[in-house]
């Protein structure tokens, strides 16, 4: 199995790693989510995620689709179960940037995956990383510091955790996790 989880709370800089992971492993293969959430400017369909309405959302869970789905912050995410079995089985590393319940899905039902939990330098330091992204109303920015709070209160849960204090040692930190040569 070379399935890892990479959770951690919203502005914690998950995405940032995770680029970084994929820049220096290319090899590594990261699964697109799909989302009820409206894209961000710079954002493309099918490249950060897939991006769905509530009835195609639905109907992707009815139909099993989904490896494991949460709401979060008023948005719907989801994992697509199939591309991520298919690199799988061609031994592929695959990385999923998701939040703690679906991670806690995962952890169900493949039990040989790995956990890391990607914490803030300080709670201050989130705080202000969420609320200097900009591209999110102050009712938002709330949701998701909430959605931070009880996020850092499961982190036990996780097989690692790192602290995100720097890209560079994160990426590094993964990569020996990992066990993979890039
Ligand atoms: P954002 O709206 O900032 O892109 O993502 C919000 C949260 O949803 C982040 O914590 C992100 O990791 C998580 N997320 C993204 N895709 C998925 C997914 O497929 N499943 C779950 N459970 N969480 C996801």
């Amino acid at each position: 199995m070379r399935l890892t989880v990479i959770s951690g709370p919203s502005g914690v800089g998950k995405s940032t790693v995770v680029r970084g992971l994929l820049e220096r492993c290319p090899q590594v293969w990261l699964s697109v989510s799909a989302t009820t959430r409206v894209p961000r400017p710079g954002e493309v369909d099918g490249r950060e995620y897939f991006f769905l309405d509530r009835e195609r959302f639905d109907q992707m869970v009815q139909a099993g689709e989904l490896l494991e789905w949460a709401q979060f912050a008023g948005n719907m995410y989801g994992t697509p179960r199939a591309p991520v079995e298919q690199r799988l089985s061609a031994g592929i590393p695959v990385v999923l940037e998701i939040e703690l319940q679906g991670a806690r899905q995962v952890r169900d039902s493949l039990p040989d995956s790995m956990a890391v939990f990607l914490l803030p330098p300080s709670w201050e330091e989130l705080v202000r990383r969420l609320s200097t992204r900009g591209t999110e109303e102050s009712a938002a920015v709330e949701r998701r510091l909430q959605a931070a709070r009880i996020e850092l209160a499961a982190q036990d849960e996780f097989d690692y955790t790192l602290v995100n204090s720097s890209i560079q040692d994160s990426v590094e930190g993964l990569v020996r996790l990992m066990g993979i040569e890039c």
